[in-house]
């Protein structure tokens, strides 16, 4: 077990009935566990020339942009529709409970980038599925995707392998 593990909370019924949300923020807030948290990601991307990471609204900035400090990386935020000031590229999933889009800069990433996608979660795996797809389109290269916790129950994995054969790798698994 993560030594942050207990951290994370199980919020049942939210944000609607049979979800159960699991609640990261207090493996933020706790110093030690949060430093662990980015370490133990940003660890296992090392030494493969990561110039970018990508992270989705909201929580994906929090863990996204740590760890593209930690590489010394760049970070590229995948937002909601609408938010980003400049012309977009646009990729649209489902989520667990509902559905949506996200949009990154059209220039965000070149032909050069060697990318990373980092989320707080994966559940269905849309989301993931959505910045894969954002980065390949661009024609950068996408080495892998990380996450602080994977609802493996939820078999996300193939829908990702459908679009990209790039690692994904979690912290925490929950069967
Ligand atoms: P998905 O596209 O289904 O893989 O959902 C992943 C995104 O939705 C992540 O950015 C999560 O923050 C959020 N999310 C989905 N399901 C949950 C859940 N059960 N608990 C917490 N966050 C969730």
């Amino acid at each position: 077990m993560r030594p942050y593990e207990h951290l994370i909370v199980d919020i049942p019924d939210y944000p609607k009935p049979g979800v159960v949300f699991k609640d990261v923020t207090p493996a933020l807030a706790d110093a030690q566990a949060f430093s662990a948290v980015v370490d133990d990601l940003s660890e296992h991307f090392m030494g493969r020339g990561v110039t970018k990471v990508v992270g989705a609204e909201a929580r994906g900035f929090m863990v996204g942009s740590a760890v593209a400090y930690r590489l010394g990386a760049g970070f590229v935020p995948a937002r909601k529709p609408g938010k980003l000031p400049r012309a977009t590229i646009s990729e649209s999933y489902d989520l667990e409970y509902g559905s949506d889009a996200l949009e990154v800069h059209a220039d965000a990433f070149t032909p050069d980038d060697v990318v990373i996608v980092i989320d707080d979660l994966i559940a269905t795996g849309g989301t993931a599925v959505a910045m894969a797809r954002l980065v390949e389109r661009s024609g950068a290269k996408l080495a892998g995707l990380g996450f602080f916790m994977e609802l493996a129950f939820l078999n996300p994995r193939p829908l990702l392998a459908d679009v990209t054969d790039a690692e994904v790798f979690s912290l925490i698994r929950v069967e």
